[in-house]
């Protein structure tokens, strides 16, 4: 089967990486890729939003099977776009542009979830139209307080307030002065909801569904959970707190209902849902759904995933999902995220990367996100540049080796966080 796969980033390379491994692969192409991506397969450039020429490589090279990595083609509709006439026609791995809309829209996503009755935090939303009501609201409302621009905002639009004053800014700066642009013309304004964070990912044809693995991962630039939000700075696996009996209640409380609105309301959906949950003592709540694998989750859940990566695809695309069954490495499995200097600020890209010897260590994968192959140099090209993923009998001991072979790695500027998977030590 010949394999394009849309995107550039560390989640791309991991899938690469474990579609290239599949016996029924037999050509895989990147569009655009990074220098890692071309270890696994050959990088085409072409944008990932540009349907068009999407279609046109797709039928020259006689593409069977079309895998979307990040949302934004999922968003603008790339699935639709393939089943018009006199396109490209196979195998689209991706949600419809309505089904999307479960991470386009967060005022979608939180009626939807009201609708099928799905544990959620509370809330409100507002436009222009009723703008004075909600500064009200925001006045009445407890502390901290959440304000989410609706569509997307790479990561930005959520602002957690912890006074009134500040969340009254925050909100006339999104609808009055339009602070994401069209995305913020409608505000999510959402209680505040403690506790720890998890991800589980599954596939699903709208109708069954499989859970393919878990992950928390690490946002904040600095030690301790501390400073800026990132994209995020590593990722750890499985989660202890995650029990048998939590998934459970993830399952029947939250994952169920979800497929089966997905089913009533008719939305066509063949691909990942990453369902970004908060265990409340010992409760989940959804905070959001993406409709695709999270980056830096999927560096942790691709290698820890047994299954044929492009057979379960297949499966699932053709209704066969219930004769599988997910076998996962019982491991513990890391990733630890080099960033460039700056970042998530303002950072220099095309610094070359020096990979030192050659790490003798058969559980480590170096994943490339940020990066691009200039003649014989690998380039950083990214704030986030490289996510070291590592095995061990711990989730300490997967850490240490991460560590180990970033030792052996330098770039001018490069900077990783030490303490990934602390809490669990
Ligand atoms: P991402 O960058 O993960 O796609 P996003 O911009 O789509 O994020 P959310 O995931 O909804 O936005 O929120 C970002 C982060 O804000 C969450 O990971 C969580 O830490 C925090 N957050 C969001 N909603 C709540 C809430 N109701 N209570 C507490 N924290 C929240």
């Amino acid at each position: 089967m010949n394999i394009l796969l849309l995107g550039s980033g560390g989640r791309e390379h991991a899938l690469a990486w474990k579609m290239v491994q599949s016996s029924r692969c037999t050509k895989l192409f990147i569009a655009p890729g990074n220098a890692g991506t071309a270890q696994c397969g050959i990088n085409v450039s072409i944008n990932s939003n540009d349907f068009n020429a999407i279609s046109t490589f797709c039928i020259n090279e006689k593409i069977d099977l079309l895998v979307v990595g990040p949302e934004e083609p999922l968003v603008k509709g790339i699935y639709d776009f393939f089943q018009q006439p006199d396109t490209w026609k196979g195998m689209v791995i991706g949600p419809s542009a309505a089904a999307a809309q479960l991470e386009g829209s967060k005022a979608f996503s939180k009626k939807f979830m009201q609708r099928h009755h799905i544990p959620t935090a509370a809330y409100a939303e507002f436009d222009e139209s009723n703008f004075e009501l909600g500064k009200k609201y925001i006045q009445r409302h407890s502390l901290p307080i959440v304000l989410k621009a609706d569509g997307l905002a790479a990561g930005k639009g959520v602002v957690i307030c912890n006074t009134v004053e500040e969340a009254q800014q925050v909100f006339e700066e999104m609808i009055v002065h339009k602070q994401f642009g069209e995305a913020s013309a409608k505000v999510v304004i959402e209680q505040f909801l403690s506790g720890v964070e998890v991800s589980v990912f599954v596939i699903t044809d709208g109708s069954e569904y499989k859970i393919i693995g878990h992950a928390k991962d690490y946002k904040r630039i600095g030690e301790g959970d501390t400073g800026l939000n990132t994209g995020g700075m590593g990722c750890v696996s499985p989660v202890p707190f995650v029990t048998e009996e939590f998934m459970q209640k993830v399952e029947q409380h939250i994952i169920q209902p979800t497929i089966k609105g997905i089913k009533e309301e008719s939305l066509t959906y063949k691909g990942f849902i990453f369902f970004g949950l908060i265990n409340v003592n010992d409760e989940p709540f959804v905070i959001e759904y993406n409709c695709r694998m999270g980056d830096p989750e999927t560096e942790v859940v691709m290698p820890r995933l047994k299954n044929d990566i492009v057979e379960l695809f297949e499966a699932m695309y053709y209704s066969r999902l219930q004769n599988i069954t997910i076998k996962t490495d019982e491991r513990a499995c890391c990733t630890v995220v080099a960033v460039s200097g700056g970042y998530p600020g303002d950072y220099k890209k095309g610094k070359p990367i020096y990979f030192g010897e050659r790490y003798n260590n058969k559980e480590t994968i170096i994943f490339h996100a940020g990066t691009q192959q200039k003649g014989d140099e690998v380039i950083t090209n990214g704030g986030r540049v490289l996510a070291i993923t590592s095995f061990g009998n711990t989730i300490s001991e997967a850490v240490e080796k991460s560590k180990k072979v970033l030792e052996t790695i330098q770039f001018d500027g490069m900077y990783y966080r030490k303490d990934i998977g602390y809490e669990f030590e």
